[in-house]
C-alpha cells in the first residue's frame, strides 16, 4: 500500500522542531530514521499530516564516555553502536544486542532514539536500556528532563514522553569490570523482531552471582525484569541448582502474551530456555 499524502520538513535547528510540533500537535509525527514510521504510514496504521524530519539538527548524534557515563544521541544510528569501540568496551551487552536489530540496511539508517521512542515490547534496546539502568534525556521547548528506563516504558508503545517532547539521548552507567552480560534472542528467521529474547547483566565476583538483572523482551507489553528470578540467583554460584531455581520462578513474572506463531506455554519455555543459557554463558 501507499502511504497517504503527507507535508513533509526538514528543519535546522531544534527550536524549528518544537515550534512545529507545538503548531501542528497531534497531526505532525517526528520522523528520524522511518524504518518503523514510513511502514507504519505505508500499511495506514497512521495518517500524520506533517513529517518533522529531525535528521537535519545539529548535536543530536553520536557516542561519548564522560564521568563513567556512556551518553547515545538519539540519531545515532543502530549501525554506529555496532561499530563503536567505547559500546563495545563499556556496554558489551548493548554491541551483543544490535547485531540482532533487524538486518544491515536496516541498521544503516534506524536510530537508537527512534527505538527507544517506538517501544517495541520485543526491541533489543528498550530490555538492554532496563538491564544497564540507563536513564534517557527528554526534551520539549525549554526544560530538558531526565527519566529511568525503567520508568519510560509504560505500556504496549506507550512512554513517558510528553506531547511535543523528544527522546535527546541515553545515558548508561559503564559498569566495572566484575559485571558480566550476555544478550541471547530466538526469532523465526534472521533479522526478525524476537519471539523471546533475554538481556542479562550481574556481577560475577569469586564464582557468585550479585546484582543479576534479567530484562526479557517479547515478554509482555513492556521489557519485564524478572525481579525474583534475579533474587534467586543472588549469592549463588551460576549452577544447574541455581539455574532450576531461578527458572521455576520465571511463570510468576512473565505475561508472555501469545502471538500469531507461539503459545504462552511455548514462550515461558523459550524464555527458561535462554536464562539457562545465559547463566551458563555468565558462568563461562
Ligand atoms: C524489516 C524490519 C525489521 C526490523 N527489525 C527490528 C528488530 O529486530 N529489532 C528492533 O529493535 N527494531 C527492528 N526494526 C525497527 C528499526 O530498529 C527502527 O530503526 C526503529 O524501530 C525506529 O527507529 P527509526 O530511527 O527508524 O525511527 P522512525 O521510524 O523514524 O520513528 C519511529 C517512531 O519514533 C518516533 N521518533 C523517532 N525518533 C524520535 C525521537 N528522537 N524523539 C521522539 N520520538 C521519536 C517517530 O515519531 C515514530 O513514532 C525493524 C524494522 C524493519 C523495517
Amino acid at each position: 500500500m501507499k502511504a497517504p499524502a503527507f507535508s513533509y520538513v526538514k528543519p535546522g535547528a531544534l527550536s524549528e522542531v518544537f515550534d512545529l510540533l507545538e503548531r501542528h500537535g497531534d497531526r505532525a509525527r517526528v520522523l528520524a530514521g522511518g524504518q518503523s514510521l514510513l511502514a507504519s504510514l505505508n500499511l495506514r496504521l497512521s495518517e500524520p499530516e506533517l513529517l518533522v524530519d529531525i535528521t537535519g539538527v545539529p548535536g543530536l548524534s553520536g557516542i561519548t564516555v564522560s564521568n563513567r557515563t556512556l551518553r547515545i544521541g538519539a540519531l545515532t544510528t543502530h549501525r554506529q553502536i555496532e561499530h563503536s569501540p567505547e559500546v563495545a568496551r563499556h556496554l558489551p551487552l548493548l554491541a551483543q544486542a544490535v547485531r540482532n536489530v533487524g538486518h544491515v540496511a536496516i541498521r544503516n539508517v534506524g536510530t537508537f532514539g527512534g527505538s527507544i521512542a517506538l517501544a517495541d515490547p520485543a526491541a533489543e534496546y528498550p530490555a538492554c536500556a532496563v538491564a544497564l539502568d540507563a536513564t534517557f534525556v527528554l526534551a520539549g521547548r525549554g526544560a530538558e528532563r531526565r527519566v529511568k528506563a525503567r520508568e519510560f516504558f509504560r505500556g504496549l508503545y506507550q512512554t513517558a514522553l510528553k506531547p511535543g517532547e523528544l527522546v535527546m539521548a541515553g545515558e548508561f552507567p559503564v559498569p566495572d569490570e566484575r559485571y558480566r552480560s550476555v544478550f541471547l534472542e530466538l526469532a523465526r528467521r534472521r533479522g526478525d523482531y524476537a519471539i523471546v529474547g533475554l538481556a542479562a547483566h550481574a556481577r560475577m565476583a569469586g564464582g557468585l552471582i550479585s546484582d543479576a538483572r534479567l530484562a526479557f523482551l517479547g515478554a509482555g507489553s513492556t521489557p519485564v525484569l524478572a525481579v525474583r528470578a534475579a533474587a534467586a540467583l543472588e549469592g549463588r554460584p551460576p549452577d544447574a541448582q541455581a539455574v532450576a531455581a531461578a527458572q521455576s520462578v520465571l511463570d510468576e513474572e512473565l505475561e508472555m502474551p501469545a502471538d500469531l506463531y507461539s503459545s504462552h506455554a511455548t514462550k515461558l519455555h523459550l524464555a527458561r530456555v535462554l536464562l539457562g543459557r545465559a547463566l551458563g554463558a555468565l558462568a563461562g
